[in-house]
């Protein structure tokens, strides 16, 4: 598959590299990691993410400029990478079918295999582990600039090496790019302590609405849009809520609702017991991995709570 995509790489020379809405670490590292890539090839590398790049991933070097508003041309070949199903790209996902080959990258449970080549790779800790692979294959040197993007993507993805996920590759990239000139402390105040105030006010409210069932093994809290707006923050200032709320003793499922509009609710799950939520949010129409999953559920807050306890036996 490797070398299939080197081909690819060799034979082309426009590139689209695309990634999920509600983007991660991992999701914008491997993007600008895969765009510097390209760019040291010699090729033209342009990046399409529906979403903006969130505050606490600004400080990564950008190598092109980014767009969000869907491509009108036609490439040589369009990277997908961290995504389970196509659709993750967001609305419009349909277009970019036409638009070249698609090669899918990526390490969910759950991959649909939507790409003419699939680079799929469930062990990796992160997609970034694979573009780092890909790297390596294309006989790329690695800079500071790639570097940066690897090892906040393998950071951010592996929780600071506490997740599942964690494996020895983790690790040893991660030194790797420390000898690129990689500062940990420099990526850790960026996307963990840049946040605005209010980030904090609105957990303050989320944590109003944390409930707990079966003994306190599975958490459900939520997110509205009200909140948002009387905190004057957004989504992004979210991220991570979920992660916390699994540092309860004894919780096995935690839950976080986001309401996207009045009748549709993002569901993020994590467990750090034997549920595996990618199953989960399978049932849900969503996926992910064993350990950190996600899906959208429609109706109002009381019916997709209610969706939520039905597969959960609550
Ligand atoms: P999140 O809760 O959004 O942080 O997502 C947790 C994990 O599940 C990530 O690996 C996502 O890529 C994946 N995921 C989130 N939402 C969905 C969805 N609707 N469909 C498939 N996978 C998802
Ligand atoms: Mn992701
Ligand atoms: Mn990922």
């Amino acid at each position: 598959m490797l070398q299939k995509i080197k081909n690819i790489i060799d034979n082309g020379n426009s590139f689209l590299v695309t990634t999920h809405i509600d983007p991660d670490g991992d999701s914008v590292g491997s993007a600008l990691s895969m765009c510097w890539m390209l760019e040291f090839l010699g090729k033209k590398a342009v990046l399409y993410m529906k979403d903006q790049i969130p505050y606490r991933y600004e400080f990564l070097p950008v190598p092109s400029s980014i767009r969000h508003g869907l491509p009108e041309e036609s490439f040589d070949a369009i990277f997908v990478l961290d995504c389970g199903s196509l659709s993750r790209v967001g609305e419009g996902y349909e277009k970019i079918k036409t638009l070249g080959r698609i090669v899918n990258i990526d390490h969910h449970d759950t991959n649909e295999m939507f790409g003419e080549i699939n680079l799929i790779d469930p062990n990796a800790c992160s997609t970034a582990e694979i573009i780092y692979k890909l790297h390596s294959s294309l006989g790329v040197l690695l800079n500071y600039n790639m570097g940066i993007n690897i090892y906040t993507a393998i950071i951010t993805d592996t929780g600071s090496f506490r997740h599942g996920n964690t494996n020895s590759n983790a690790f040893l990239i991660c030194e790797e790019m420390l000898r690129l000139g990689v500062s940990p402390s420099y990526v850790s105040g960026m996307v963990y302590e840049s946040h605005p105030k209010e980030r904090f006010r609105l957990f303050g409210i989320i944590l109003t609405t944390l409930e707990t069932y079966k003994e306190d093994t599975i958490a459900i809290a939520c997110v509205t849009q009200e909140m948002f707006k009387k905190t004057g923050t957004s989504r992004e200032h979210s991220e991570g809520f979920v992660e916390l709320l699994k540092e309860i003793r004894g919780i096995e499922v935690v839950v976080l609702l986001r309401e996207v509009n009045s009748n549709k609710y993002k569901a993020s799950m994590r467990s750090k017991g034997n549920v595996d939520v990618a199953e989960v949010c399978g049932l849900l129409g969503g996926g992910g991995h064993k350990r950190a999953a996600g899906c959208t559920i429609d109706g109002s807050i009381d019916e997709v709570k209610g969706k939520i306890k039905e597969v959960f036996k609550i």
